[in-house]
């Protein structure tokens, strides 16, 4: 149940996975109003829907309507996926979900030291999940000091992380020992050439650099990442792979992952 234009590109990978394994289902966009929300949900689970996808303004105010949450989705208090369960719709966060199956393509996170920049919805996500994972530390690195420590205090009190915040003021140096650096803000976002407050001299090769950003794909941040010799993941691994983590939980199967992405790639011009 998401809001947009048609032609949507979740629309375009969802419904590639769905013709691929000849699944005769269908994903559609709908534009709901949140005056609207509470009759859509009963709606959606009257006329027998697997699920749906939420997006914004809908992530939180959609809790009250679901029979319950997954664990991320309950820790980071916003859903943006909703599964059919015996009868029940549990609400599910599959943001992070997809980032943590794209970096465990490289790395175990457990045990490994963090730093996020960034702290709204998509560090959020990532943030909770990589907690959950296991992860030593987290250090935040934000803008502004008011989301930063939210987010601090989410990943202190409900997952007992040790968790730090940093004002982000000029070029932040990534600390010796850091095993992965994630870029969670939407700097980069369709401009290949904006440059995040980061210096770069301290990114070593044993450290794995990732970016939200889906378009461009390769952001500078990937770039300066890549010829320091780190292992790099890009945003469009991250949405790929949250919306495998969507078909999975709504019809069981595991979908194929090149054939999703190459119809997210087509639908966003790359
Ligand atoms: P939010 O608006 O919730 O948060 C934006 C974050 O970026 C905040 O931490 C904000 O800092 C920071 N920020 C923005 N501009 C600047 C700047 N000029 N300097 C420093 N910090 C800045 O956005 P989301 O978290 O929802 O989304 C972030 C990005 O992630 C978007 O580009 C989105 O497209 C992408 N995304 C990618 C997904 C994927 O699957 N690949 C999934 C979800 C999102 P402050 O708190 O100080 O304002």
């Amino acid at each position: 149940m998401s809001q947009g234009a048609a032609g949507n590109p979740t629309v375009a990978m969802i419904e590639a996975a769905f013709a691929h394994h000849g699944l005769h289902w269908r994903y559609v966009n709908m534009e709901i109003t949140p005056a609207d929300l509470g009759a859509a949900v009963r709606g959606a689970k009257a006329m027998g829907f697997r699920g749906f996808n939420c997006s914004l303004p809908h992530k939180v105010a959609v809790i009250e309507h679901l029979d319950g949450l997954g664990e991320s989705a309950s820790v980071m208090g916003a859903v943006n996926c909703v599964v059919r369960r015996d009868d029940k719709l549990i609400g599910e966060n599959t943001d992070g979900k997809g980032f943590l199956k794209s970096l465990e393509t490289v790395t175990d996170p457990r045990g490994k030291s963090v730093v996020l920049f960034g702290a709204g919805g998509a560090s959020r996500a990532i943030a909770v999940e990589l907690g959950l994972a296991g992860v030593r530390k987290i250090t935040v690195v934000n803008r502004s000091e008011a989301r930063g420590s939210e987010l601090v205090e989410l990943l202190r009190t409900k997952l007992n992380l040790d968790a730090e915040l940093v004002i982000w003021t000029g070029d932040h140096a990534v600390p010796e020992g850091s095993d992965i650096v994630i870029n969670g803000t939407s700097i980069g976002l369709y401009d290949g050439d904006a440059r995040l407050a980061v210096d770069t001299a301290t990114l070593t090769p044993d450290m794995v650099v990732a970016d939200v950003i889906f378009s461009p794909p390769r952001t500078r941040l990937l770039r300066d990442a890549g010829s320091r010799g780190c292992k790099t993941l890009d945003g469009l691994g991250m949405l790929v792979n949250q919306g495998i983590v969507g078909v999975q939980f709504w019809t069981g199967i595991e979908p194929d992952a090149e054939v999703m992405r190459k119809a997210l790639e087509k639908a966003l011009g790359l």
